[in-house]
């Protein structure tokens, strides 16, 4: 089923027509109306009428998450405050939070988009939603609730938090979808299983859709197969309106809708942009959107662009699942480590779970990564021997996966932190 198959199949000419007609627009409004992006566009000598193509879009000049605080909280929006109907302002896991303002029309496309997404992931009139991402300033909450109703699907609006009561409510209104973070997803297993509910046997979830923060491969099989659904990988940045994309189907990529982004991948530090395939940092402008429009916006994570035509029909590119942000690499002498590679890598091991914190320190010169990660309660054991073994095998497959040799310490099931909204999983004491 495809929530507006005249757009989601549209052929790929056509959609990029269709994108650089936008472009085009939305580069001469700003240039014309708005002071920022007129001095922006100045400053780095480009002109609206330099921009003659799609690919002439590398011509204009990048804008960042500190362009957003330096304004903060308005002064770049390019709507007056009588036509805001929403303000929401981000979780600033990354520093100062900011805030982006909504008109009318800029939550009817961000509801669309989600209503297209949720479509593709099988969900329609005569499912049961429950939202348990946080309502409130952080987008997933509101976003997910609009984009599901708008659907017909019927919405529980649970939030995060009291889990127990959560499964109750799933149990009682015959919740067949949830959306929340991946992390809050497992706990919410656990949850039940402390309390004897089996998700897949009491329950009649079918569905999930997990996002906001970085989860692996791995972490999906291991959620699909523990819980008897489906679970599919949602994305967005409360800059670009919230979550606003995600896979379909056939979940090999998160379709990224072009007649509303359009989407580059860079070279980090160069700029340059990247082939399909090749990975980089995500840029994407948001074509349409009216208070708070973002021209080739540095997100920051780390994916690659699929421009292959997907086997569900859909033509809209996609991308690959996010691996982190920049900033969420850690550099540990000299070696590139992303806390979702730990993840992937944990996750094949039969003995650990994917509980973890990553703790980096100096130790004189040099920097030192701890990976803590809970036990599996069939593995745990009180023979140190036992205990040795398993030690020495996770930490060799974390070298052999990472590139660097990394302390590990075992911690007994059930002991490490767990998260209801993003997870937090890196402590880095090098940065004190
Ligand atoms: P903040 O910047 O305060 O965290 P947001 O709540 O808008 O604000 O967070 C957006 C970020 O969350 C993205 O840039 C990305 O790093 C992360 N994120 C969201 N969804 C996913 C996902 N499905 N996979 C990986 N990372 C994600
Ligand atoms: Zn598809």
């Amino acid at each position: 089923m495809k929530w507006d198959p005249r757009i989601e199949e549209m052929p790929a000419e056509q959609l990029a027509e269709l994108q650089y007609k936008r472009m085009k627009t939305l580069v001469y409004r700003l240039y014309s109306f708005s002071d920022f992006y007129h001095r922006r566009m100045k400053e780095n000598r480009v002109h609206p009428d330099d921009i003659r193509s799609l690919d002439d879009v590398t011509k204009l000049p990048f804008m960042y998450k500190s362009d957003l605080r330096d304004n903060y909280p308005d002064k770049i929006f390019t709507a007056s405050q009588d036509e805001l109907v929403r303000y929401h302002v981000s979780s600033g896991t990354t520093g100062k939070p900011t805030v982006v303002g909504y008109t009318q029309n800029d939550l009817e496309l961000w509801t669309t988009s989600l209503a297209r997404g949720l479509t593709a992931c099988g969900l329609g009139r005569g499912d049961v939603m429950q939202v348990s991402y946080g309502y409130g300033l952080f987008t997933g909450g509101l976003g997910l609730h609009y984009g599901a109703e708008r659907i017909g699907a019927t919405v529980v609006p649970t939030s995060v938090g009291n889990t127990e009561r959560q499964i109750e409510l799933m149990q009682d209104l015959r919740v067949t979808a949830i959306a929340c973070t991946p992390s809050y997803m497992v706990h919410m297993g656990e949850v039940a299983e402390k309390m004897g509910v089996s998700i897949e046997k009491d329950t009649n979830l079918k569905t999930a859709v997990l996002g906001a923060e970085p989860w692996s491969e791995q972490m999906r099989t291991h959620i699909q197969n523990e819980m008897g659904i489906r679970a599919y990988n949602i994305f967005g940045t409360s800059e670009i309106s919230g979550p606003m994309f995600c896979d379909c189907a056939e979940q090999n990529g998160i379709h990224i809708w072009g007649d509303m982004a359009y989407t580059e991948i860079i070279d980090p530090e160069t700029g340059e942009q990247l082939q399909p395939g090749e990975k980089g940092e995500l840029v994407m402008t948001i074509l349409q959107k009216e208070a708070l429009p973002m021209i080739r916006y540095r997100i920051g994570d780390i994916t690659s662009l699929d421009t292959s035509l997907c086997a569900c029909g859909r033509t809209h590119p996609r991308i690959d699942r996010l691996q982190g942000r920049v900033d969420d690499m850690l550099i540990i002498r000299g070696i590139n480590v992303f806390p979702s590679q730990v993840e992937h890598a944990l996750l094949g091991i039969p003995e650990v779970s994917g509980h973890f914190m990553i703790i980096v320190d100096k130790k004189g010169a040099l920097d030192e990564m701890l990976v803590q990660v809970e036990m599996n309660p069939g593995a745990f054991s009180d023979k140190v021997q036992d205990i040795m073994e398993i030690r020495t095998k996770v930490s060799h497959i974390l070298r052999n996966s990472l590139n660097i040799s990394v302390g590990v310490e075992l911690a007994a099931p059930g002991t490490l932190p767990r998260f209801e909204g993003k997870a937090k999983r890196v402590i880095d004491r090098r940065l004190n």
